[in-house]
């Protein structure tokens, strides 16, 4: 259930990215920039450390692209800068050869992962794809429904900031409607995925805990997050 969620907010194809390259040598940056903002993405870059430092500092992005030799200020440096101020945009840093000691020193100061020049473009893209991946299932593990906030790693559920505490097999519930919002689920469905295959009890137990999350969730709020899908069962939606 957990792993479903994960991939399905970590999903950002269509996203537009924001990128920036700090590299001294302009027929890279050339190279992916093209590339880039042909995928739809907006970059920006940055020539030497120091400025691409700055920009890094001041601005968000998405991915930050680093070469490891810059003029002013290197990669190295640049990126345990960048961490020891808490900047945890992730960083790709470009290497100019297969450097084994490059490759540790760059993960050792925070980059996220590192690429050998030369290198082709849909490596680039796939490596950016990965790590904003990861970065984004890392910070937003949370799902909204109307004024219905439910933390998914805290399993904390609160509605209009006001926060709600639900057994934990309430929470299981919950946690399966709204990982499958406005779908409608069958209560057999529900209780094979909430309650387990094992579960022997009838499928009412379905109906008496919907019911008490209504009492939780919805009483007393608009609108009713729990709907009765006439002849399917139920499901959860604005
Ligand atoms: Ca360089």
């Amino acid at each position: 259930m957990r792993g479903a969620h994960r991939e399905h907010i970590s999903n950002n194809r269509g996203e537009v990215l924001r990128v920036l390259i700090i590299e001294d040598e302009p027929r890279i940056v050339e190279f992916i920039k093209e590339g880039l903002e042909q995928e739809g993405h907006e970059v920006y870059s940055e020539s030497d450390g120091r400025a691409g430092l700055a920009a890094a500092l001041s601005e968000n992005h998405d991915a930050i692209i680093l070469d490891v030799m810059l003029p002013l200020m290197d990669g190295f440096a640049v990126c345990r800068e960048l961490r020891d101020r808490d900047v945890s945009t992730p960083i790709i840093m470009l290497t100019a050869r297969d450097d084994i000691s490059d490759r540790v020193e760059g993960l050792n100061t925070g980059a996220d992962d590192y690429l050998t020049k030369p290198f082709a473009f849909e490596e680039l893209l796939a490596r950016i794809g990965a790590v904003t991946r990861r970065n984004k299932a890392g910070e937003a593990n949370a799902i909204k429904i109307a004024d219905l906030e439910i933390d998914l790693d805290r399993h904390v559920v609160s509605r209009r900031g006001q926060v709600i505490e639900l057994t934990p097999k309430e929470f299981n519930l919950l946690e399966y409607l709204v990982l499958n919002k406005n779908i409608a689920l069958s209560r057999m469905r529900i209780l094979e995925s909430v309650w387990g295959f094992d579960f022997a009890a009838e499928t009412n137990v379905v109906d008496v805990y919907i019911r008490y999350l209504r009492q939780k969730l919805d009483e007393g709020f608009e609108p009713k997050i729990i709907k009765t899908v006439r002849g399917v069962g139920y499901m959860a939606g604005e």
